[in-house]
Order: C-alpha cells, then structure tokens, then sequence
C-alpha cells in the first residue's frame, strides 16, 4: 500500500516531468482515493480500459494518453463527461505520463520497444535529444525479414516500405507512436530503416526518395510495453498489485 502523495511524487521525480515540454499534463491527473492497493495499467484511458480498472477494484490507473490535450474542447460534455464520471465514481486516480514515458532512459515505451524487437540502443537522434533512438540490429537482416520479426513480436502486421535499393537493415532509428516526421533526420543519419507507429501519406514518398526502409508496427502496438515496465516496477516497489489491460487497437 502507498499513500497516493507519495506515488505521484516518486513517479514523476522518476520520469523528471520537469524537463519536459508536452501536449498535455504529466502526473496526477484525476484525483481519487488517498491510498492505492491495486495499480491497474493502459495505452489509453479508454471508457473501456476505466471499464475493467473498475472491475478490478484498481485505486488508481497510469497511462501513456491520458486527457486535457492542448487544444482541446474544456466542456465536460458527452464522451468527456462519460469517462471522468466513470473514475470520479469509483474513486481511481489517474495518472498520465506522456514524453516523459517515450524517452525514459529504463521504462521508457522507445528503450522497450527497443527489448522487445531486440535491437541494440547506442544513442539517439533528430531535433529533440533522447526522444528518437538508435542502434543496431544483431546481424544485416532484408526488410522482409524484419517486417516478420516484427509481426511475431507484436502481434500485428507492421506496413513496410522498401527502400529504393532494398539494401539489408543494420543500423535502424526508432521512434513509438505518431512519430512519423523523424524519417527525414533518420535518412539524414545515415540509417538503413526507421520505425514508428504511425504512417502518413507524404512518408510513403520520404522513403522512397530518401533511400529509407520504413516501417509503421502500429501506435499501439509499439505503445504498449512503456506502461508495463513503470507499472511492475512501481508494484515492486510499493508492493502492491499490478493488473495491465490490453484494449486491442489495430491503430
Ligand atoms: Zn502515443
């Protein structure tokens, strides 16, 4: 058990929130019970993620997209309303983490993704330090090879655009979500491929006259494993339960 205080304060002295410029708040977002038992976890705070946190008894839920976008309509109307009223009722705490997640140097989603594919991490690259990452595959791999490798590990077709001379992939630059812009500066370095999770219809072009192999596994897919590391390491720490809930997004 831990105070929720007391939590919030580890995590984002843990993620250094402070140092990050974001589209939305990092830490506590909805406030609820003052003690946490059971730390439920998500991609997204969903309806349907609050769904099976309540279920489950969870005292508060951390997540990757929490709420409050920059930009975003302030009215607490329709599906809005909805979701906060799901976790104001049930008294869970929710705790959204968003940069800070992608760039963590040991829970962060990009250093995972990176455990999960296998691929060694040297560095990263592009216009935001620590963002975008680096490294190496084991061995020269074709891009179909990979695009399997890929589809094994995260259970879902990655879509891949070949680069113009089909050369094998070594060096690969990586970047989790809708992170699709970088394919420019990962060209730049000098990269055999770049992954995100999403694709636009301009990097189809990028690829091709970059010189590039591309791949986009899936915003999801590739967001997944981030939330997982800090939520088992923050159980392990304050010994309590952790429960993480896969809401499937093809997306
Ligand atoms: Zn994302």
């Amino acid at each position: 058990m831990v105070k929720r205080k007391e939590l919030v304060a580890y995590t984002n002295q843990l993620l250094q929130i402070d140092r990050f410029r974001d589209y939305a708040p990092n830490g506590l977002q909805v406030e609820g019970r003052d003690e946490i038992r059971v730390l439920a976890s998500a991609v997204t705070a969903s309806y349907a993620a609050l769904e099976e946190a309540a279920a489950m008894g969870a005292d508060a839920l951390l997540v990757h997209h929490g709420y409050f976008w920059q930009g975003e309509d302030v009215a607490v109307v329709g599906m809005k309303r909805r979701r906060l009223a799901m976790l104001l009722g049930h008294h869970i705490n929710l705790l959204g983490y968003h940069l800070p997640l992608d760039a963590h140097g040991v829970f962060g989603n990009n250093v995972q993704l990176a455990r999960v594919l296998g691929i060694q991490v040297q560095g990263s690259f592009g216009p935001e330090p620590g963002i975008a990452l680096l490294g190496e595959l084991s061995s020269p791999t074709e891009g179909a090879e990979l695009a399997r490798r890929i589809a094994l590990a995260l259970g879902r077709e990655p879509l891949h655009v070949a680069a113009q001379d089909a050369r094998p992939i070594r060096r690969i630059g990586w970047c989790t979500g809708a992170a699709q812009k970088y394919i420019e500066a990962a060209a730049e370095s000098g990269l055999d491929a770049y992954l995100s999770g999403e694709a636009s219809e301009q990097t189809f072009h990028a690829a091709r006259e970059m010189n590039i192999h591309f791949f986009a596994a899936g915003h999801h897919a590739t967001e997944r494993y981030g939330v997982i590391a800090l939520s088992e390491h923050l159980a392990e720490k304050f010994l309590l339960q952790h429960h993480s809930i896969e809401i499937a997004n093809p997306i």
